[in-house]
């Protein structure tokens, strides 16, 4: 086993606990802020709501027996001092000022010692939900002190002396932030650090257990692979469809059913190569022997043999070197069809002529075996697209086996007969047949039907040439046979409409 597999569960394991601590860490941060802001609302709303009336007592109680402006139509400072300081003793948080209707800010002690440019004048639209909600509903307003910031604030109206404005108290002043704030800190530390163990500790139990049945199925599979890898190829995985990646597991039994079927077809391949290179070494060793028997009785009794012998001998050696050179071309042939060497050549070329030219030339052979040999519908031309020089072999072979398997007297006839888009072509004898159990094979190299067949100078490489011939055509062969009454091959070529 490779260092590779072995890294690949803890390398998956790693991720997918890096991806689980960052959602953990994430959900955290999102907690406690939301927390955070949450909470800080809910501080302000209720600071608001129990501060809600402090303006309308600061105007029932303080603007009742003295006016909060002077005759001069003035601001009453020292009221609004006396005010301040009695407040800010109470909360030293609060901020007071006192805006006219128009929401211009008339007079706060804040703004004495501030030193950035305060607001002039604050917005009235907070001021004005708060009264008219008479201090239920949450709302903030402007900051003088904090241009752009908005807090919280108790406000109410005044109508004093024909001047109307407000009472606006700022009730989360700059001494209110820092105390929240700080306490805030404090009791967000504690929350976070204990919300987060917390977090961690349950992520920890879930993602262990989350990330142990997520892998479960790995495992299983890794097992199953690392077991066929040592050469059990029967272990399949069991009920693919019941697993979390049941596409995968799906994909590697059938990935081992065609590593088994291509094995099993190498292996067959491999026991056919050695079969036909026995039966190649046996058939090349008989006529060598024959051969060399006869040369060498050529030789020693050269004188003593008289010319008819001679030449009868020589007539020996002549077939014999024949049958030699015909084998090895046959298995010449037969290789190069098998290793995909040959491209076939298409062509339009008249399939009539080809079996004339080849009706008369295998006459002779036929004629010395007293076998009728004849071509069905010659005048017809036909014309068909394909190799001429592979279709030619083809029909040598099937000629040259039904005029071998016919007994003298009998007929081998080839037939072309027109299709609609193709040339059917039958190779018919009157011969020996081929037993129906025998003819699924016939095509395999190296089957003979009798191995006595051997003797007819057979060497079982013709058909499956034949049929490498048609594959190549992409067209298949067919045999129709009787034993004792004979055979037909047939197959078919498209034809070539000009
Ligand atoms: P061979 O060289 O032995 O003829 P083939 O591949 O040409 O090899 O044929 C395979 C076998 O098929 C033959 O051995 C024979 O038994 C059978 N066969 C082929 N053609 C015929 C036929 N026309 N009639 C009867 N048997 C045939």
């Amino acid at each position: 086993m490779s260092t590779k597999e072995k890294a690949l569960t803890p390398r998956l394991v790693k991720k997918l606990w890096l991806a689980f601590v960052l959602l953990v860490v994430l959900m955290g941060a999102s907690y406690i802020f939301i927390t955070g802001y949450l909470t800080n609302k809910h501080n302000q709303a209720i600071t608001q709501r129990v501060n809600a009336n402090v303006a309308e007592h600061v105007i029932q109680e303080k603007f009742q027996n003295a006016s909060p402006f002077l005759e001069d139509g003035t601001v009453n400072k020292e009221l609004f001092g006396d005010l301040m300081h009695d407040m800010m003793a109470v909360n030293r948080s609060i901020e007071v000022y006192l805006l006219n209707k128009l929401g211009e800010i008339q007079y706060s002690v804040v703004l004495e010692h501030k030193e950035n440019e305060p607001m002039k004048t604050v917005s009235l639209a907070p001021i004005h939900s708060f009264v008219n909600s008479k201090g239920k509903e949450f709302v903030v307003g402007d900051d003088p002190l904090n241009p752009g910031e908005e807090k919280i604030f108790s406000a109410a109206p005044f109508n004093v002396d024909g001047k109307e404005g407000f009472v606006y108290i700022i009730l989360a002043g700059k001494e209110f932030e820092l105390i929240s704030d700080n306490l805030l800190g404090q009791y967000f530390t504690k929350l976070g650090i204990g919300a987060t163990l917390l977090t961690m500790l349950f992520a920890a139990i879930i993602g262990m257990l989350s990330i142990w049945f997520l892998t479960k199925n790995l495992r299983l599979i890794t097992h199953t692979v690392r077991k066929f890898q040592e050469g059990d190829l029967d272990i399949r995985i069991e009920n693919p469809q019941e697993s979390d990646i049941e596409v995968f597991a799906h994909s590697f039994n059938d990935m081992a059913d065609t590593i088994v079927d291509n094995m099993d077809k190498m292996k067959s391949v491999d026991t056919l190569r050695r079969e036909l290179i026995a039966n190649v070494s046996h058939d090349l060793r008989t006529p060598l022997a024959i051969l060399k028997g006869y040369v060498e009785t050529l030789q020693i009794k050269r004188d003593s043999l008289t010319e008819a012998q001679k030449d009868e001998y020589l007539q020996i050696t002549h077939d014999n070197i024949d049958k030699l050179s015909n084998l090895i071309n046959q298995l010449f042939d037969y290789s190069k069809l098998e290793a995909e060497q040959v491209v076939p050549i298409k062509e339009p070329f008249s399939i009539t002529e080809l079996s004339h030219d080849l009706i008369a030339k295998f006459k002779v052979i036929a004629d010395k075996k007293s076998v009728e040999l004849e071509l069905d519908n010659p005048k017809d031309n036909c014309m068909v697209f394909a190799d001429v020089s592979l279709v030619e072999r083809a029909l040598q072979n099937l000629l040259e086996n039904a005029i071998k398997y016919t007994e003298p007297n009998g007929k081998v006839t080839l037939s072309l007969i027109k299709k609609q888009s193709d040339v059917e072509i039958n190779i018919t004898d009157t011969g020996a047949g081929i037993p129906a159990n025998e003819q699924p094979f016939i095509f395999d190299r190296y089957k003979q039907v009798d191995k006595s067949a051997q003797k007819k100078s057979g060497y079982g490489l013709g058909l499956a040439i034949v049929k490498k011939i048609m594959d190549l055509h992409e067209t298949t062969i067919t045999v129709l046979s009787k034993p004792k009454e004979g055979s037909t091959f047939i197959f078919n070529l498209p034809a070539y409409q000009a």
